[in-house]
Order: structure tokens, then sequence, then C-alpha cells
């Protein structure tokens, strides 16, 4: 599924409630530098060859228009989130047209929280890291401590280093949510499952080290793009969530 319009939405999202999705990817086709096993967008190939970005003024004009729109209909969303057709951060005006989001939030509605979904690979650019310090909610992708597990569920299509990731996002001093998607299954006749206890112990070792200001795990929700996924159930996330608080880390779980 894509989103075919640079400004979706509203869509009530499980983690942000009533959210206005701003896609800075092609619309006719996912570009990613992950092609992570579970993505509602699907695979990278499948896109239809698009490669067009929505210019830093056409997602000015198009965010405008439709929170003018929202207002005059007494209808403000709780919140903006860059999310869309792959990874925002690849977009090269990411910073300036962060700048102008905040501007319009804060013109427009200024208690709506600006989110961004990352899959948190464009850290090395110090831009990208400015740029999410300013928004209200980072939420920065990291799916296991262990790079081989990476490589399994998100497929990364360049160098990944889990040490790399976790380095730059201690530059956010907490100040940012991290986000996990537990799953199981298999997958190219390997089994994948980031929920045994090496895995979580892992994990939980990373999220001692970060104390992120909020921790967000997930499970699928919707029709993966490989077969044979699996849901981990309620109780075991709630499990994975009891670690987290133990740690004194908010955490919030969506089954
Ligand atoms: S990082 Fe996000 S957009 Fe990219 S492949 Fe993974 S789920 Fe899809």
């Amino acid at each position: 599924m894509y989103f075919s319009d640079i400004v979706f939405g509203p869509i009530n999202s499980r983690r942000l409630g009533v959210s206005l999705g701003i896609n800075l990817l092609p619309r006719q086709g996912k570009w990613c530098n992950f092609d992570c096993i579970y993505c509602e967008c699907g695979w990278n190939k499948e896109g239809r060859d698009d490669k067009v970005l929505p210019s830093r003024a056409q997602v000015k004009e198009a965010l405008e228009q439709r929170l003018q729109a929202m207002q005059a209909a007494g209808a403000l969303p709780d919140a903006i989130t860059f999310s869309g057709n792959g990874e925002p951060t690849l977009h090269p005006d990411f910073p300036g047209i962060v700048d102008d989001v905040l501007a319009m939030r804060d013109s427009y509605t200024p208690k709506t929280q600006v989110c961004v979904l990352s899959n948190a690979t464009m850290l090395d650019k110090e831009e990208v890291v400015q740029a999410l310090q300013k928004i209200d909610a980072p939420i920065l992708k990291l799916d296991s401590g262990f790079e081989e597990t990476v490589r399994q569920i998100d497929c990364p299509q360049h160098d990944y280093s889990v040490d790399k990731v976790v380095k730059a996002m201690q530059r956010f001093n907490g100040n940012f949510i991290l986000q996990t998607m537990f799953l199981r299954g298999d997958y190219q006749g390997s089994s994948v499952d980031n929920t045994t206890p090496a895995e979580v112990d892992k994990w939980l070792s990373i999220v001692a080290t970060l104390r992120p200001r909020e921790v967000m795990i997930y499970t699928i929700d919707r029709a993966t793009p490989a077969a044979g996924l699996q849901k981990v159930p309620l109780p075991e996330l709630e499990q994975i969530a009891a670690g987290v608080r133990e740690l004194g880390v908010q955490v919030r779980v969506s089954g």
C-alpha cells in the first residue's frame, strides 16, 4: 500500500492519536535504505519506478492547505507525522521542510505534536540530527541489538552497524522515542525471532544505555510483504515492557 499524496490522512494511529501524515517520498513506490520484511509499503523492488520526491515548496503548500481546511472544520490533528513511503530523512531538504512544518504547526495548531518515524540510519548527517532534535517526537527505530538480526528483519541496503546507530542515538541525551517491532516466524528458510531471551537481554542493555524518554514496542498489525511472519502475543510484549519499566524507562505497548 502506498500513500499517494504528500499530505495524507488523518489516520487514527495506535500510537499517535489522530495523525496527519507527511510523505516526503515518491508517491508510487517506496524509497528506503531498509527493506523491512514487515514494511506496510511492501518491498522496495515493487515500486513503480517512481523516483520523484516532492519539493520543499510543494510540501509547504500541501500542508498549509490541509491545516487551513482542518482549522475551518474545527478538527485539528493530535500529531503531524513524517512517515509515508520510506525513510523521510533521505529527502535532501528534510531539515528545511522540518522548519516549515514547525512554523505552520505553531501558526495553525500549536498543541499538535510533530513526529518523525525514522529508521535512524541517517544520523551520521549533522543536519539530520539537528532537524530531528527540533521536533517534538523523534521516533527512532532499532529492531535488534544484533546486526545479524537487523539484517534479517530490516534488510539494510547499505553498511549498517548497531554500534554506530546506538552511538548516534546517544547524542539525543535520551530526548527521543525508541521504537522496536517484535516479531517471529520464518523467512527465506531461516527462523526469525527478536523475542528470544538473548535478543531481549541485548536490546534491554541498549535501552539501559540510551535511556530514551519513551520506548514504543509493537508487533505486526497488517499484511506483511514476507509470508510466514507472526504477531507476538500481547502478554509477551507486556513481559518485554516490564523489563523496560524495571530500568525506570517509560514504555508503550501496541499489541
Ligand atoms: S524503515 Fe520503515 S519504510 Fe523503511 S522498509 Fe522499514 S518499515 Fe518500511
